[in-house]
């Protein structure tokens, strides 16, 4: 095949490949076809390596041997060793490498196109002015990703980097600087004339100041809210790649680009308006500071507390029942035995729905997937908006290791740390089973009144042992 011909193949793998991802988004978007999408996503990313490879020509296949193996076997392992819990974790690194990926692949353009003894001509005249431009960008925007990704994981892990905001003095204006410096050097490089060693000199300059940018964007926002800061690296990465699709002149990595960072602001737009934070909040940082005693969540008065057995009685009275899950949930990996208990009920006549908060457990979607894993029938989860609805007439709503997704205070108390956030009324319901196995706080560290109400059970147990106690009861009933 003539080298026109392959570069034309190359331009159709990335033409269908680009088309499967946005349908593989689109199946995305609903619980139904989510894993249909993710298989179309795949085959499409399968598409544009094998395009990539086609476009690239002539290569060494050891190093891309070596790579693949390398990283299918770090993949791997970190994906079947990491617990649901911990997948923010997961994401953050995996993003940072994103990131990191496409500091590299800036950096050795710039080495592989440009710099060779004897050169004398400017880059923006070897490579183009927008390429140029670029490489400062990709590095700036890849540098940040990375750098900002491990401070997130860090902090996650409250082991290495404290999970408190840490707030330096003056940082608003480091930070403009550090953002600055490394445009000013792009645009050098766009339109300016240096001398051939200058620039890698620059691109290593920015190489570090988008590093320490990166932690510093990073290190003023709590631990708590991590999640949301992942979910706007993840975006970051999306950037970084399709900037640097314009260093190398590939479609495929600025169209698939373009996608992440778009879809990655939308998922962090979803969750801070779940959270009640607004995205320049997170933007320019120094929020999540976690609200005073947060381990201890507040004094409580008299509440009312009962075992499997009372749960399995109100439950077996019951004509509707919405379940509500929260990271408890994910804590004791109880997704079958509640699939169990809803099976029982269901058989005995009753309505079993679940109420699915945006941002309940620990990262988006996370009670979906656990549900999805027990097989439980995707049209009985509720959004919010239909929970809450339901719920004034459900019989029984079991709060099963949900806390702040539930708390009234959002509703009810402007000074609360989650006034404002939209809430699971559970306690609309004419009783409320509330299986969590101290009276301790949620994520957000606060009271919840609801453990107070009269009409509140609570059942201080494990949710699988509370749920495996009301199974037990129910068969017996
Ligand atoms: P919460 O973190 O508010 O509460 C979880 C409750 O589960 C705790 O109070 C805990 O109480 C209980 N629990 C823990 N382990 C177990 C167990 N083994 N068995 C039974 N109960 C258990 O969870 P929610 O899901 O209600 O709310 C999620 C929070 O996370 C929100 O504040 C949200 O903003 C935040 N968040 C969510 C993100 C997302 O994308 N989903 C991202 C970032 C933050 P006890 O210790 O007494 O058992």
């Amino acid at each position: 095949m003539s080298e026109q011909a392959l570069q034309t193949l190359a331009q159709i793998f990335y033409l269908v490949s680009a088309a499967l991802f946005i349908l593989g988004l689109k199946g995305m978007t609903k619980v139904k076809s989510a894993r249909e999408g993710n298989a179309i996503a795949a085959v499409g990313m399968l598409l544009a390596v094998i395009g990539t490879l086609i476009e690239a020509g002539r290569i060494d296949y050891r190093w891309i041997i070596g790579g693949l193996i390398i990283g299918t076997i770090i993949g791997w392992i970190g994906a079947a060793r990491v617990p649901m819990t911990m997948m923010p974790e997961m994401v953050a690194i995996f993003n940072g490498f994103g990131g990191g990926a496409s500091v590299l692949v800036a950096v050795s353009t710039l080495y592989l196109l440009y710099l060779e003894p004897g050169r004398t001509e400017r880059l923006a005249d070897v490579i183009g002015g927008s390429s140029a431009l670029t490489i400062a960008l990709s590095i700036l925007i890849g540098g940040v990703t990375f750098s900002g990704s491990l401070i997130a994981y860090f902090k996650l892990q409250g082991k290495v980097v404290k999970s408190e905001p840490v707030l330096i003095p003056g940082r608003h204006v480091i930070n403009a600087l550090l953002f600055l410096i490394p445009l000013a050097v792009g645009v050098w490089f766009a339109f300016g004339q240096l001398e051939p060693g200058m620039y890698a000199l620059l691109a290593w300059v920015v190489v570090v100041l988008s590093l320490i940018l990166g932690v510093m964007l990073v290190i003023p926002i709590g631990g708590a809210d991590m999640p949301v800061v992942i979910s706007l690296l993840n975006s970051y990465s999306g950037l970084a790649a399709a900037a640097t699709g314009f260093v190398i002149n590939n479609a495929m990595l600025i169209v698939a680009g373009a996608l992440v960072g778009a879809s990655g602001l939308i998922l962090t737009k979803v969750m801070t308006e779940a959270m009640n934070r607004s995205l320049s909040n997170v933007i320019f940082g120094g929020f999540g500071a976690v609200a005073e005693g947060a381990a201890g969540g507040g004094e409580y008065g008299p509440v009312k507390s009962g075992g499997p057995e009372e749960a399995a009685m109100l439950l077996d009275a019951a004509e509707t029942v919405i379940v509500i899950p929260g990271y408890g949930l994910a804590v004791a990996q109880a997704q079958h035995t509640v699939r169990e208990m809803a099976d029982l009920l269901e058989a005995r006549g009753a309505k079993v729905l679940y109420a699915i908060h945006p941002v309940a457990g620990r990262m988006p979607g996370h009670m979906n997937v656990l549900l999805a894993e027990a097989d439980i029938d995707y049209e009985k989860l509720l959004e919010l908006d239909d929970s809450n609805r339901e719920l004034r007439t459900a019989d029984v709503a079991l709060i099963i290791g949900a806390n702040d997704v539930v708390n009234p205070a959002a509703e009810k108390d402007p000074a609360s740390a989650i006034a404002g956030m939209p809430v699971i009324q559970a306690w609309n319901a004419r009783s409320v089973i509330m299986i969590k196995r101290s009276l301790s706080a949620g994520f957000a560290g606060i009271k919840n009144e609801m453990f107070e109400y009269p009409n509140t059970m609570m059942l201080f147990l494990d949710a699988k042992k509370a749920l495996q106690g009301i199974v037990g009861e129910l068969k017996q009933m």
